[in-house]
């Protein structure tokens, strides 16, 4: 966007923040309608979302390639079962330009501020690059997309490099370093064989040790890759996988047999892939699982017991210049320090540079964590619509399919505005109350509750904000279809043209 602050704002429809997959699903779905007038306002450089920002090595997906891609388009020619971040990328970039998205697509233009107005009933917005009217704001921004590190005494005087696996650079090492990676979450389970085969030394921070699966990952065969281009069979593939993936819920309720099943899943793999007694008593998790994302990995066990690489099994307390200690009192000389260490995932930083009405910050609607009616719309936050926000992650499916079921959520919503000359629907607070107690009772039985400390548990309230406690399908069930009955209307006539005065 050339436009500057004291240019004319754009006026529009419909402005999406971010570009990743949810906002390039919302985009694509608008223009597949035939609507125009939508602008997606990206602070980067470039589109991909989390999969642009994440380029550590080994950096790869770990819901399979054809759940993991949008249902609405052609299939894909995934090379592997698990698909590479790259190839992802390249899949969301090759997307936007199929759809026609790239005159809609405003890159380098952040996010400043955005002011529900009840006189024009619109968003006013302003951005690093011009102010943007809209009747509708789409929050896609991500949930993965605030690195998140820790306050650790000291680091500032840390004398080599720290960085956080989401700002990966290529030429950040010449090898022969010693690395300290801190955290074993997914981030760290893929980044760390990588790291340990070049590394002189290797030293993994480990607070909480992770329940870690096979992964059996593998090529496609050229047949198998012929047989998946035909749409029909790709999306029989899909439905199959996400049944599959779904079933997996039953873990996450603590059901047996299903959560023992797991559970020998993940002490087995350990077993076979750890003879030594002590890594192995050091590496086996003391809280139930499913609490954490339980992560699948192939490499990980066998990179901890490579020569140069050490399992310290606390946290990283404190650094002196280049000295890395940790809890249990080792001290480790390090030249990088690698921060696996997470998202700001609990609290929205883009919450608190959007007002509602009356003035009311976002961020200070939900200070105790995020709520919202059908985990897309929020009281007080007319026309706003939130996608991969409030409790509509999965730890245990696609959140592509989550996405998209969002996605018709919301165009259900703009085609009854349409219809209906709506300038201003707003969800009532009793909605958002009765939402938000059905997903406490619907949580309470859950692992995420009853397990152990996540970030999927919003630290403020102990309420579990971010994940959807239940199935996949569930969720569609719930929240695919927009209902106008919870919502307070504000309609307008419109002119000849369809357009409001
Ligand atoms: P994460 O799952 O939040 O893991 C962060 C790690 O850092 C944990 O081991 C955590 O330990 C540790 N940590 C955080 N703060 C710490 C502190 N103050 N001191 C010591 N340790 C600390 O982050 P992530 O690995 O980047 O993954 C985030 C999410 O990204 C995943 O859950 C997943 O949704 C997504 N992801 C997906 C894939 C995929 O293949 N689909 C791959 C990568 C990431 P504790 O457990 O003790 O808190």
């Amino acid at each position: 966007m050339s436009r500057t602050s004291t240019a004319e704002p754009l006026v529009i429809d419909v402005a999406i923040v971010g570009a990743g997959f949810a906002g390039i699903g919302m985009a694509t779905q608008l223009a597949r309608r035939g609507r125009d007038s939508f602008v997606v306002l990206e602070r980067a450089g470039g589109v991909g979302g989390t999969w642009r920002d994440n380029t550590y090595p080994g950096i790869a997906c770990d819901i399979p390639a054809h759940l993991y891609s949008f249902s609405f388009r052609p299939p894909w020619d995934w090379a592997t079962l698990y698909p590479q971040g790259a190839e992802i990328r390249r899949y969301l970039e090759q997307t936007v330009v199929d759809e026609g998205l790239t005159p809609h697509i405003r890159l380098g233009c952040e996010l400043r501020d955005a002011r529900w107005s009840d006189a024009e009933s619109r968003w006013e917005i302003e951005t690093s690059a011009g102010a943007v009217c809209a009747r509708v704001l789409v929050m896609a921004v991500g949930r993965l997309s605030e690195p998140h590190i820790p306050d650790i005494d000291g680091l500032e005087s840390f004398t080599g490099t720290v960085v956080h696996t989401a700002q990966w650079r290529d030429d950040l090492l010449a090898g022969g370093e010693r690395i300290g990676v801190v955290g074993t979450g997914a981030s760290a389970v893929q980044v760390i064989p990588h790291l340990a085969a070049d590394a002189e030394e290797l030293v993994v921070f480990s607070r909480t040790p992770p329940y870690v699966v096979p992964r059996d990952d593998r090529r496609f065969t050229v047949e198998e890759r012929a047989e998946l281009a035909v749409p029909e069979r790709a999306q029989a593939v899909r439905q199959d996988m996400l049944a599959d993936a779904d079933r997996a819920f039953r873990q996450r309720l603590g059901l047996r047999p299903d959560i023992d099943a797991i559970r020998e899943r993940a002490s087995s793999h350990l077993r076979r892939q750890v003879a030594a007694p002590g890594l192995r008593a050091a590496l086996t998790p003391d809280y139930e699982i499913g609490c954490k994302r339980i992560l699948l990995s192939d490499d990980f066990y066998p990179a901890l017991q490579r020569p140069n690489v050490v399992f310290e099994p606390s946290a990283l307390d404190s650094v002196v210049e280049c000295k890395a200690r940790a809890v249990s009192g080792q001290t480790y000389d390090l030249d990088v320090l690698v921060m696996a260490t997470g998202f700001e995932a609990t609290r929205l930083p883009a919450a608190v540079r959007v007002r509602g009405r009356h003035g009311e910050v976002l961020d200070d609607h939900w200070s105790a964590g995020m709520v919202s009616f059908a985990s897309t719309a929020v009281h007080g936050f007319p026309n706003m619509f939130v996608l991969d926000g409030p409790n509509a992650a999965l730890g245990h499916n696609s959140a592509i399919y989550m996405i998209e079921t969002q996605l018709d959520y919301v165009v259900g919503a703009l085609d009854h505005m349409a219809r209906n000359a709506i300038v201003a629907i707003e969800v009532t607070a009793a909605a958002e109350e009765a939402y938000t107690r059905e997903i406490d009772e619907r949580s309470a039985s859950t692992v995420w509750l009853t397990g152990c400390n996540s970030w999927y548990v919003d630290p403020r309230s102990g309420r579990l904000t971010l994940l959807w406690p239940g199935t996949a399908v569930s969720f569609r069930e719930r929240n695919g279809t927009f209902d106008p009955t919870p919502y307070e209307i504000e309609s307008r006539p419109v002119d000849e043209g369809g357009r409001y005065p």
